[in-house]
């Protein structure tokens, strides 16, 4: 059997991949690794399978004798946050995140809100492979009930946001996905003017698709040029993440969202610890500077900054793609808190969008990849040790190059076959450059390799 869990959970396409019968195996394996017994909390994204699949996900959980707190539909950081409010001992996420909307996924959470480590991911793949599930008998059948988690959730980030006092204009994307629920509410209760953008919940994301990327924006864009409004604000399909749009309808990278969060958040703490990936932008480096604080860089992907955290602490993570976790609030990125940490800090900077952008030096970056089979990805980086060993390397993940103006990271994908060249520097054809050079030296590799 193929492995099941993927660097999120357990993804494919619904009803062909990701089948109910799927969907109750999985619960039924998670309930006899939680050892029949505990409280799950159950949440979903809007996407037209969720609800089917929550079904599937409930009756294994049940029938594996675990009582469920269902959510019903809710954004990712929501439930995260439920897991702890409700004092759960699991959770299930039902979400593709930024997947296309024929996508689903099932995500397992432990009690302190965090994903699932990969450990216990391979238990329960264990159980599912081995079909080795325990059901409860009829008298110890898990019960079930609704839990209302948005409004306890919005009280919580209200009382986490100070009064904003200017009034701010902010157009709101969500991609019709799980962040319309919070965010458009959330901004509007924090006293700015909301215009929303696909807002109206709709599972097959007419919109726009669910991955906020540059291109994908370009309605948000334009939109906030068009009513003058101070930022716009995109989540991905499960408002994890969030990207921003500067008055002037310029994409800001999740890079500088994580920089510029990070740097308002972390103002006034004593020597604060930043955690990030080795994809991240310098500018998460001129930020520790500003803090007089101190940075870690780990693998990609935010499963690595958890383990991190859960081992040495820290106090705020981030990644490239616009996903901010705040430690002291929970241990999952949370997009919706992002865009209000966003507005607060906006609004206490007295600037513009763009102004506050230009508080922090401009980096430039160039991200290329390159077709590499699978088996030849470990002795490709090796060769590629070899030729850059003249240069500070860091080897945390693939492999990360030092020069005085700028770096290049060289990594093979964790899920395609390929191998990815970011290049990064102040100047916009130094950047090239790097990139350029990165490029030739994974081509020599992977020639004369196969
Ligand atoms: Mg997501």
């Amino acid at each position: 059997m193929p492995r099941l869990f993927g660097t999120f959970g357990v993804r494919g396409v619904s009803n062909l991949e990701l089948t109910p019968k799927l969907a109750f195996e999985l619960s039924s394996a998670l309930a006899t690794h939680l050892r029949n017994r505990g409280v799950v909390a159950v949440g979903y994204d809007n996407r037209t399978s969720s609800e089917m699949l929550e079904h599937a996900i409930v009756a294994g959980l049940s029938a594996g004798g675990c009582d469920v707190l269902r959510l019903g539909m809710v954004p990712t950081p929501v439930l995260s946050f439920a897991i702890k409010h409700f004092g759960c001992d699991a959770g299930v996420m039902i979400t593709a995140s930024h997947n296309p909307p024929e996508y689903n996924g099932i995500k397992f959470w432990d009690s302190d809100g965090a994903g699932f480590q990969r450990s216990r991911e391979l238990e329960v793949e264990g159980i599912v492979s081995n079909r080795a599930w325990r059901r409860a008998p009829w008298n110890r059948i898990g019960s079930c009930r609704s839990a209302d988690a948005l409004t306890p959730y919005m009280r919580a980030v209200l009382a986490a946001i100070q009064r904003i006092k200017r009034k701010l204009k902010v157009v709101v994307d969500c991609a019709n996905a799980a962040g319309s629920v919070a965010t458009p509410a959330l901004l509007t209760r924090l006293g700015c003017k909301v215009v929303s953008l696909n807002c109206q919940l709709d599972g097959r994301f007419p919109g726009r698709p669910a991955e906020p990327s540059p291109e994908n924006l370009e309605e948000l864009a334009k939109t906030v040029v068009a009513c003058g409004a101070d930022l716009g604000t995109a989540h991905d399909g499960d408002a994890d993440r969030t990207i921003v749009v500067n008055e002037a309808g310029e994409v800001l990278t999740g890079d500088r969202v994580f920089a510029l969060v990070a740097l308002h958040h972390l103002q006034g703490r004593e020597r604060p610890k930043i955690l990030t990936t080795v994809a991240t932008s310098s500018v998460i480096d001129d930020v520790a500077t500003k803090l007089c604080g101190s940075i870690v860089r780990t693998r990609v992907g935010e499963p690595a900054i958890i383990e991190h955290f859960r081992k040495h602490g820290g106090d705020i993570g981030g990644e490239e793609n616009g996903g901010v976790i705040f430690f002291d609030w929970t241990p999952c990125r949370d997009g919706i808190l992002t865009a209000a940490k966003l507005v607060e800090a906006l609004a206490a900077s007295g600037m513009s969008m763009s102004g506050l952008d230009a508080t922090l030096p401009r980096y430039h970056q160039s991200k290329r990849r390159i077709r590499c089979p699978e088996e030849l990805k470990p002795k490709v980086l090796k060769a590629l040790e070899r030729r850059f060993s003249r240069y500070e390397l860091d080897r945390t993940d693939g492999l990360r190059v030092s020069f005085e103006d700028g770096w290049l990271l060289l990594r093979p994908s964790g899920t395609e076959p390929i191998f990815r060249c970011f290049a990064e520097a102040r100047d916009g054809k130094r950047a090239e450059d790097l990139a350029k050079l990165g490029m030739r030296e994974l081509k020599a590799c992977v020639r004369k390799l196969s």
